[in-house]
């Protein structure tokens, strides 16, 4: 399936091997993240709480 990510607006095209795949297929409305748009925000959430990126879900924070 096609999917803008939600930060940057590229297009991307999601297979079942794409983490964010089942949410979606199960929520068409959910927002996509593409990886690298996941990471930077990753790496601020790791800036401004101090915790590790494996420790927080950034993807669910901001768009839930
Ligand atoms: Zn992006």
């Amino acid at each position: 399936m096609e999917k803008k990510c939600f930060f940057c607006k590229k297009s991307y095209h999601l297979d079942r091997s794409d983490p964010q795949y089942m949410k979606i297929s199960k929520n068409p409305k959910a927002s996509y993240v593409c990886k690298s748009c996941n990471q930077s925000m990753q790496k601020d959430a790791q800036t401004s709480t101090g915790l590790h990126p494996d420790m927080i879900d950034s993807h669910d924070k901001f768009l839930t």
